[in-house]
């Protein structure tokens, strides 16, 4: 009897598919194969063992597995941690297969190639320009001819006649992707004075990776409360065990500043994991995770499907954060699947934050998750004043969005040399452009949105799809010239309006248009924090963990933004971000202040800011997610519906519906059309299922869907938990 093999491969297939398993060839679970799948040969993965009884069913021909890869599979935690997050976002076996995959190369052993350096016995006088741009060259050594070439813009010749006979240089022969270094666990006390409370805190952590099994803790300390400090303590105490270490942070955070961190602590740069990562960087980090060599992994969302050996302890940094879910594609919430992750490994995790999501604080008050707490920030720097700005009493002039007492705020910083910083999360000049002639919008090609102006690049924006065009001059309507106008502000309006009234200072502007990558985002911000710049404007990307000692005044410009859309986490993401924001204010020495300017001060999540008082709005809120029996008082997913054609949209819409299975405890809403109505040429509709806590709704919404393909060109995504309502 032959024996059969279940392989999955990593493609849009809900389940894996039956091979032979040829005479000779032995495959355990999780090795690395490749089979026949069309006409094709691919690689995939063996996901179950069996025998040969599916072989008898008539007429069902099974092909055999071509060759078994031979590198070291993955291991059946890895397997199970696929499979949970397939059935719990109801998503595609094989797609979340492929968010493993991510590296070919990284099974194959590093390349063994020849490397030059410069000898020890180097001579500089007497060199020519070339050879000298040559041996100039910093930190990259030992390196490949083709690349020190390039970097040295001389000829690969050059680098090979210097290490021949004038043993300038010397060759060696290395791996191409050199192992990582190995962090060291203990440091100089000197160096990283823990204050008592922090010691305390770390100690509560590491005696619980100490345990080397499964259990949660929340780590709940205000924005400065030296949350990082903590939370390396405990992997440390993972790193003394010989484990692997993940510490997941939100993107934005993952730049070489960011990094620096966990290099100063650790005297090791850690491994990275994050999208705009090349090839060969990828390969290096996944097969020396792999093998378990990799101790330390510093990483966006997708380092959670990294194949790790002995993962003993992760960490989610601002776990509160909305970078964590992943929208596209397989839809899953990282901070979720960390739990799932870390239970799976038998390993702790750490969820930290400033200001912890609703849902992990009622699990910690509730004893599900340790509950670590630190209160105040080291030294003597105190939290900022949070004033707001009512705009109905303080109205902004006409076509200027900063009021007198912002501006009366910023003024009083930078006379006391002091910097200021000004919060708006719209990029771009303005969010609108309305023709003056006949009132029209200019609006996305595919998209149901506005364009938004860019007056730095001169260009049209769509913030959804990416969309751009030159700004017109004629309005694209009614054709008359010169009749287009901005209307609100976006970073760059806001930038202007602050270069008249304060025309001696340094202003920039951050956003991801001014700084989209990593390099420019630490420039800007070491110059932020060197005091080469007065007043900084900027989005979202100013909010997240940066120590500026000089910044004293933090100016919200629209406190209302976040409150806007219909989003059931409107108030918490609001309170959360604003609360940042004005944590950034007065971190060291130096007393800070915040202003939000507001229309709706008596919003309970504004309201709660001023007081200073986090317990009021958390049970305000949760009072009415308890009412409304939304998270973590119950359970939500979304089902989108998406069609090149409005009518086939809504009736496939319409029979999904009929098709939803009877169950107690469920609440179904729509369909209706989605707040984003048309995105990239494709309508959408949504439907919203609410589900009592004792329902599994993964399971409901898996069994739903099973029941209904979408037809051609329609397509049927389901969003487990969803964040936003787009
Ligand atoms: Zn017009």
């Amino acid at each position: 009897m032959r024996s059969i093999a279940k392989i999955l491969f990593p493609v849009n297939v809900p389940e894996p598919f039956d091979y032979v398993v040829p005479q000779g060839m032995r495959v355990a679970r999780g090795d690395f194969v490749f089979a026949p799948i069309g006409k094709q040969m691919k690689l995939g993965v063996v996901w179950e063992l069996g025998t040969a009884e599916s072989e008898s069913i008539p007429g069902r021909k099974l092909k055999e597995i071509a060759e078994r890869k031979n590198c070291r599979g993955l291991n059946v935690g890895m397997l199970k941690f696929v499979d949970w997050t397939a059935k719990y976002n109801c998503a595609s076996l094989g797609m979340v297969l492929r968010m493993v995959l991510r590296s070919y190369k990284a099974l194959d052993p590093s390349p063994i190639v020849t490397l030059y350096q410069p000898s020890t016995t180097v001579r500089l006088a007497g060199l020519s320009p070339a050879r000298k741009r040559v041996l100039d060259l910093e930190g990259v050594w030992p390196a490949r001819a083709a690349d020190i070439a390039k970097l040295a813009s001389v000829s690969a010749s050059v680098v090979k006649t210097m290490a021949g006979v004038s043993g300038l240089l010397e060759q060696i022969t290395a791996p191409l992707d050199p192992p990582f270094d190995v962090p060291n666990p203990d440091y100089d006390e000197r160096k990283f004075a823990l204050t008592p409370k922090q010691i305390a805190a770390g100690k509560v952590l590491s005696d619980l990776v100490a345990e080397q099994s499964f259990n949660i803790a929340l780590l709940d300390g205000v924005t400065g409360s030296g949350k990082t400090e903590v939370y390396l303590e405990a992997a440390a105490q993972a790193l003394r065990q010989g484990g692997q270490v993940l510490i997941l942070v939100p993107e934005i955070a993952l730049t070489q500043a960011g990094l620096r961190r966990f290099t100063e602590r650790f005297d090791a740069e850690p491994a990275q994991w994050h999208s705009a990562m090349g090839e060969a960087a990828r390969r290096r980090t996944w097969r020396e995770v792999a093998q378990g060599r990799a101790k330390l992994v510093v990483g966006a969302r997708s380092a959670l499907y990294l194949p790790y050996a002995d993962l003993q302890l992760i960490v989610v940094d601002e776990e509160h954060d909305n970078s964590y879910k992943q929208d596209e594609g397989v839809i899953y919430n990282a901070r979720d699947m960390s739990v799932v992750k870390a239970k799976l490994s038998g390993a702790s995790i750490v969820l930290a934050s400033a200001t912890p999501s609703l849902e992990s604080l009622t699990n910690a008050r509730t004893g599900r998750y340790v509950h670590v707490i630190l209160p105040e920030r080291p030294g003597s720097a105190v939290m900022p004043e949070i004033e707001l700005v009512d705009l109905k009493e303080d109205p902004l002039p006409s076509g200027k969005f900063l009021s007198q007492p912002l501006v009366d705020g910023v003024k009083a910083a930078l006379d006391q040399g002091d910097q200021a910083m000004l919060y708006l999360n719209r990029r771009g000049y303005a969010p609108l452009i309305i023709c003056r002639a006949c009132g029209g919008k200019l609006k996305s090609p595919d998209t149901d949105s506005w364009l938004v102006e860019h007056r730095r690049t001169g260009r049209a924006m769509c913030h959804h799809t990416g969309f751009s065009m030159p700004m017109p001059r004629a309005c694209p309507e009614c054709k008359v010239e010169d009749s287009l106008h901005a209307v609100g502000p976006g970073v760059e309006r806001v930038a202007e309006e602050a270069a008249i009234l304060f025309p001696d200072a340094r202003i920039e502007v951050l956003s991801s248009d001014t700084a989209g990558n990593p390099e420019r985002i630490r420039a800007r911000m070491e110059a932020m924090a060197a005091g080469d710049i007065d007043i900084m404007v900027g989005t979202q990307m100013v909010v997240k963990g940066h120590n500026f000692p000089h910044l004293t005044f933090v100016g919200v410009v629209d406190g209302d933004l976040g409150l806007a859309g219909g989003d059931l986490r409107a108030g918490e993401r609001t309170y959360q971000t604003l609360v940042q924001v004005a944590g950034r204010a007065g971190r060291a020495e130096k007393p800070g202040r915040a202003l939000i300017q507001t229309h709706m001060p008596e919003h309970e999540a504004l309201e709660a800011l001023a007081d200073g008082d986090r317990e009021g709005f958390i049970a305000a809120e949760l009072a009415m997610r308890e009412l409304l029996g939304l998270p973590p008082y119950g359970k939500l997913a979304a089902v989108i519906i998406s069609a090149p054609d409005a009518n086939k949209a809504d009736e496939f819409a319409r029979k999904f519906l009929a098709k939803a299975p009877r169950a107690e405890g469920i609440e179904i809403m729509g369909p209706s059309e989605a707040p984003i109505a048309i995105l990239r040429g494709r309508h959408r509709r949504r439907l919203l299922i609410k589900a009592e806590p004792s329902v599994n709704l993964s399971a409901y919404m898996n069994s739903w869907k099973s029941r209904l393909r979408p037809p051609n060109k329609t397509k049927l995504q389901i969003d487990i938990d969803p964040q936003g309502f787009m």
